[in-house]
């Protein structure tokens, strides 16, 4: 049975041999920083965050970057392994995912010029363009000693237990600016030609194989193109995967771009598997095996990467987030059961960028897998949850995996609430239907019982004896009051997404947020369906022969039949408050789409001849075709008021308890905590 089932993988489910080690499949758990060492229980923390994963089949799992010294840190309290007082945080981390079964590997993270702290130091005093702190160059001997540095950490790490490392070579970190000629500017034995350039990665390499042996896996990520300029070539990279390989690297992990890059590496809207033509290059050169990166996110994408021998093995790091059991899933026939990761980064990257703990939009358990243990529940309530959307699916289907007995009343035809708006916007096609198919999935192997264009009412609800009644009803979007907003010329963000209107040429958005920049990007996109990987590398600029330094060329733009200008009240910059990780792209490709934004409006009046506002009281005049509402939302809690005192127990989560900074992942975090309580 089992043999059979691994049929449907069986290139990803086959084991590998890397050096002194066999791995049961060729899925990595890619390094991930979480954040949780900065706890006061994070070493427990991390150590349940991994043993999950472990449990869940992954082979093979890379530890978030540790330094192997006090200036290579990420930030203030992150982590540093250079003296054996540190193991204690690594012991118990590496015992339990010994003991799930799987083999774990430390990253070693020597953050250089991306430092977020005072003692920044780099190859040259060359400042980031993402990093307002300005580096200190390193001397030759602070050269060495960092070499030696790398190899301690190493050596610790192996008394630690740990099945290998991993030196962090890509993302624009300390390896890759001594490589590039973006950031090594120096004109010693550590800059100038390439062979100075990579001495730095290729030493570190060879004398940590020298100090540690055969036995520890030494595994290096390198940068299989750059994407910045002032990167490395493509035949620059071939040498340096060649000079690791005879360094004594057993494996080649690969990493896409610089964190600075303006080139989209990992979002929602990156074609799966985009960037495998980059292992793809490497493999042709090196007998070590290559790991492919980057946008894989579902079994069939591995595989597909493993057939065409693009790779050996696949690294998947945001995917374990959202699902740690994505490999027993896959290898038991049970597929579609798979929480897959849509590219978000809403909250993990973007709680990294701003401080906070990563998790995961569709997964708000992973990396607080201590929160989750309530024992299941003495008795069995019975549950009615009004509302189909994030939030109501994800407390109908954790309450009715605890035992409850759960009824999920929908208005509508189909379950998703705005995530089946959220698909049709072009980029978020694939990945938000793959979301909706998980909870109907989950729906039925948890055994909800699902009401669909069942729109209840307070009579209903309090006339079937419910012992608990959750709110999800979601929102209304705003209807702002503004002279003339019931014209013919004006729309609502619904109807032009379902194609319900016409929307002409000219067009006004008021609104800039979420949904706003959603609107535009459907208004001006010229391709149909998800931009295959060719459009998708043209557009942003990528030579995939990596012929030039970094991998760039000129990028082609998209025309727009449509001329759209995105209105706002409020004085930031527009876009603001998109996220962290991901604003940049959609504002960077709506300005190459021709859209403009205004700030500051007062909203006047709309007529036959447009949309009337006025900017620190100048009156203008946009002369528009359509003008669409995207101006937010308010909860629709209707239904909770009517029932006040008919039921006992009411809840309220996501759109319908707060409309305001409300998101999918507030709605499922929301929607799981709540199943908990019970
Ligand atoms: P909803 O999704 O609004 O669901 C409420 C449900 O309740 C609806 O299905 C409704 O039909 C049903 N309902 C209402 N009243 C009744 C009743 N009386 N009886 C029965 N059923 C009822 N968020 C992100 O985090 N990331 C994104 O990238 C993102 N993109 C978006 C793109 C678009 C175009 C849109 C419109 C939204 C996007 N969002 C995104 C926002 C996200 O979809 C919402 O925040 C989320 O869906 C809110 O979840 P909810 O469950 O609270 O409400
Ligand atoms: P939003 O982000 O709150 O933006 C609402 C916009 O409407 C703002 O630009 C606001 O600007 C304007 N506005 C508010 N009240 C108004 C009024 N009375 N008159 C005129 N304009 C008004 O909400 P949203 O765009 O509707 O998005 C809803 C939620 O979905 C958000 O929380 C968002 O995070 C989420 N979402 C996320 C994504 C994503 O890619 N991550 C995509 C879509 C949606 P002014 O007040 O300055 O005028
Ligand atoms: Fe993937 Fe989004 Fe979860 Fe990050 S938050 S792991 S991108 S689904």
């Amino acid at each position: 049975m089992s043999q059979m089932l691994h049929s449907l993988y069986p290139l990803m489910l086959s084991p590998i041999k890397v050096g002194a080690h066999t791995l049961p499949n060729r899925v990595i758990m890619g390094s991930l920083h979480t954040r949780l060492e900065n706890e006061p229980d994070g070493v427990h923390r991390l150590a349940e965050f991994y043993a999950a994963r472990a449990r869940g089949g992954v082979g093979l799992i890379i530890t978030g970057g540790v330094s192997p010294n006090f200036e290579g840190r990420v930030e203030q309290g992150a982590w540093v392994l250079d003296s054996a007082e540190q193991l204690k945080q690594h012991i118990p981390i590496v015992q339990a995912v010994h003991e799930a079964g799987a083999k774990i590997v430390l990253q070693i993270l020597h953050t250089g010029i991306y430092a977020k702290h005072d003692e920044i130091i780099g190859p040259s005093a060359v400042r980031s363009v993402i990093n307002p702190r300005q580096p200190r160059a390193f001397t030759v001997d602070q050269i060495e000693q960092t070499i030696e540095d790398f190899v301690t950490c190493a050596v610790l790490a192996q008394q630690a237990r740990y099945d290998g490392i991993e030196v962090m070579g890509s993302e624009g970190y300390l390896m890759t600016q001594f490589t590039a000629l973006r950031t090594n500017k120096r004109d010693d034995e550590w800059g100038g030609s390439l062979e100075n350039r990579i001495r730095f990665p290729v030493e570190v390499v060879r004398r940590t194989r020298e100090r540690v042996g055969p036995g520890l896996l030494l595994m290096y990520r390198i940068s299989a193109i750059d994407l910045v300029d002032g990167g490395l070539t493509g035949d620059e990279i071939d040498r340096l995967a060649q000079a690791l390989e005879q360094a004594g690297a057993d494996v080649l992990n690969t990493g896409i771009g610089w964190h600075e890059s303006v080139v989209p590496t990992i979002a929602t809207s990156v074609p799966r598997a985009a960037f495998a033509f980059a292992a793809a290059r490497l493999k042709t050169v090196v007998k070590i095996p290559v790991v492919a990166s980057n946008r894989i996110n579902m079994p069939s994408v591995a595989e597909e990467i493993l057939e065409r021998g693009e790779a050996d093995m696949v690294s998947l790091a945001r995917a374990f987030l959202a699902d740690p059991d994505f490999v027993v899933k896959a290898a038991t026939g049970r597929t579609d059961e798979i929480n897959t990761c849509i590219g978000c980064n809403q909250a993990c990257l973007d709680h990294i960028f701003t401080d906070r703990i990563a998790s995961c939009l569709v997964n708000p358990q992973a990396c607080h897998e201590t929160e989750f243990t309530a024992p299941a529940p003495q008795k069995t309530l019975k549950v009615a949850v009004v509302g189909a959307g994030p939030a109501g699916l994800a407390c109908a289907i954790t309450a009715a995996e605890r035992g409850h007995q759960v009824h999920l009343f929908e208005a509508s035809g189909e379950v998703g609430g705005q995530l089946n708006l959220a698909r049709r916007i072009p980029g978020k096609e694939q990945e938000f239907a793959e979301l909706v198919r998980y909870f109907k999935k989950r729906l039925s192997t948890t055994g909800v019982n699902v009401h669909l264009k069942q729109r209840v009412d307070a009579s209903m609800l309090a006339s079937q004896g419910f012992e608990r009644v959750v709110i999800a009803t979601g929102i209304k979007p705003r209807t702002p009051t503004i002279a003339g907003i019931e014209h013919a010329k004006v729309v609502s963000y619904s109807d032009v997404i379902l194609g319900r209107v016409q929307v002409g040429e000219r067009v006004a958005i008021i609104g800039t947020g979420g949904i706003g920049h959603d609107v535009a990007e459907l208004l001006t996109t010229a391709h149909e369906g998800t931009q295959t990987t060719q459009q998708f590398l043209k557009a942003w600029g990528v030579d995939p022969s990596i012929s030039s330094a970094g991998g760039l060329q000129a990028s082609v733009a998209e025309d727009s039949q449509r001329k759209v200008v995105m209105l706002q009240r409020g004085t930031k910059k527009p876009g603001a408050r998109l996220g962290k990780s991901t604003g940049w792209i959609h504002r960077s490709k709506l300005t190459k789409r021709g859209v403009t934004a205004v700030a500051g409006c007062t909203y006047d009046k709309i007529d036959d001849q447009g949309l009337h506002y006025s900017v620190n009281g100048e009156p203008h005049v946009l002369d528009v075709d359509t003008i669409v509402l995207c101006a937010g939302q308010d909860s629709e809690q209707g239904l909770a008021s009517e029932l006040t005192g008919a039921v006992s127990h009411v809840d309220l989560i996501g759109g319908a308890r707060v409309a305001t900074e409300l998101d999918a992942m507030r709605a499922i975090d929301e929607g799981t905590r709540l199943a908990f309580a019970w």
